[in-house]
């Protein structure tokens, strides 16, 4: 607990109950919906001593790049980072599963003293020779950043000696955040853009920011397959490198997760003039939204009218079991901290429609437009916060005595320390959430886990709490 920091009052309108936790510089970054029309301040780096959320630049470009199935990922970098991101997400393939691998050049002092791009070809050498991959990654991590090897330089050797696309990810994780990370990805996403020429239906999408966490992407296939849309490239969820070099040749891009995703499609936009949207998947509305959308988009009267066939047909399946959620879960109160502020806006709204109130928003790296849109959204009181801590989180938490809390792998100790139902909404996930299927899964999770009668048998063990 940091002593002697108040709530600054004209931010809080009635101010709440957690005095003296939050930073001085922190206090702009959060707000309460209804109580003041000023912008949330976001889009920046973590303040120093608050323990943010957010991960490093290596870790951002990684999670991003990692579902690319066909490809090698190999870590320049003390064994550590490897470990890091080791396996933990849910990310499926339909076929190759070399992204499953984590491999690292494993850096020792030696390396540092007298640089380490010897043993990195050598490395990447032997696993492209083993592996017979489609394309390599080269991961810089901080200590690559600080000795300088030049990596640029081995991947372009190691391009010319085996022929396949080798591509140097330029992330020492000191150089920003897990967001920096994701522009490094989509930088290097894009060197693969435009390599091969396959012909495509003309109407061709491509779909960016699904990362097939439980399967999900193959749920949205199945949706565009019976509007009769045709998918190119999945980036990244069940990549291949070869539909992804083909990208450049889809109609639109349909990007989802904005917040990884986004500058790519700025990217494709500059240089192959690739129209994209912004859709989320998850909830009814949305869900139908991104599908109607794309139909609009292709101005296609057919094919809008196969998408409102399937979301009635959807729909009128799946309300039954909602309306059972429903009954039970009104009056539930929910606390939603996510890496994305467009996959929180879409949770609020899930939430509403089986009748659990939203009480905390907040995200790693919402902009100002987001944190508007949440703004509208929200009930009165609603506290909404950029780039928290745990610290902050457990407070809000227990100031609006949420009942469950939705996040990721970092936010679950905070729930469960607290002694609070959790359902993880990021990359552990095993079930998926996605689509209409997904939103009777999310349903059936929150239930089960607000409800479970283990709650009443934990105490908390936080010390702040007397
Ligand atoms: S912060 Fe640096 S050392 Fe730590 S995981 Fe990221 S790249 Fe590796």
């Amino acid at each position: 607990m940091i002593e002697g920091h108040k709530i600054d009052e004209t931010n809080f309108n009635p101010p709440l109950g957690v005095g003296g936790i939050l930073l001085d510089e922190r206090q702009k970054q959060v707000s309460v919906a209804g109580a003041n029309e000023r912008t949330i301040d976001c889009n920046k780096a973590s303040v120093a001593g608050s323990v943010s959320q957010r991960a490093c630049v290596f870790c951002g470009s990684r999670v991003v790049l990692y579902p690319i199935s066909d490809a090698l990922h190999l870590i320049h970098g003390p064994i550590g980072c490897a470990a890091y991101t080791w396996d933990i997400r849910g990310s499926l393939s339909s076929g190759p599963e070399l992204h499953r691998l984590s491999f690292s050049t494993d850096l020792q002092e030696r390396d540092v003293i007298f640089g380490g791009e010897k043993k990195l070809y050598q490395a990447a050498l032997e696993l492209i020779n083993a592996h017979k991959p489609k394309a390599a990654f080269i991961y810089s991590t901080c200590i690559v950043g600080v000795i300088g090897d030049d990596v640029e330089r081995a991947c372009r050797m190691l391009e010319d000696e085996t022929g396949i696309p080798v591509i140097a990810v330029e992330a020492p994780g000191f150089q920003g955040s897990k967001k920096d990370g994701y522009k490094v990805a989509c930088e290097s996403i894009f060197k693969l853009v435009g390599r091969v020429n396959n012909p495509i239906p003309a109407k061709s999408i491509n779909i960016l920011g699904d990362f097939n966490l439980a399967g999900e992407l193959w749920i949205l296939l199945e949706y565009y397959k019976k509007m009769g849309v045709h998918v190119n490239a999945t980036i990244t969820g069940d990549g291949r490198v070869e539909a992804i070099s083909n990208a450049h040749n889809a109609a639109l891009n349909v990007v989802q997760c904005s917040g990884s995703m986004n500058y790519l499609a700025k990217l494709m936009k500059d240089e192959y003039n690739i129209p994209s949207m912004r859709v989320s998947y998850f909830g009814i509305e949305d869900m139908s939204d991104a599908l109607y959308d794309v139909a609009r988009f292709f101005k296609d009267d057919d094919m809008m009218n196969k998408a409102r066939e399937m979301v009635k047909e959807e729909i009128s399946r799946m309300m039954p079991a909602l309306a059972w959620y429903k009954e039970r879960l009104t009056g539930k109160k929910a606390a939603i901290y996510v890496g994305g502020a467009f996959k929180a806006i879409s949770l609020v709204k899930a939430l509403r429609l089986i009748g659990v109130q939203t009480v905390i928003v907040g995200s790693q790296t919402g902009t100002p437009e987001d944190y508007e849109l949440i703004k509208k959204l929200c009930d009165e009181g609603t506290i909404i916060v950029d780039d928290s801590n745990p610290v902050e989180l457990s407070h809000f938490v227990k100031e609006k005595q949420a009942d469950i809390f939705i996040g990721g792998v970092k936010e679950r100790p905070i729930a469960h320390k607290i002694g609070l139902g959790f359902c993880d909404h990021n990359h552990e996930r095993k079930e998926p959430l996605a689509g209409y299927e997904g939103m009777i899964n999310f349903a059936k999770e929150i239930y089960a886990t607000a409800m479970s009668p283990v709650w009443k048998f934990t105490k908390t063990t936080d010390p702040l709490t007397p």
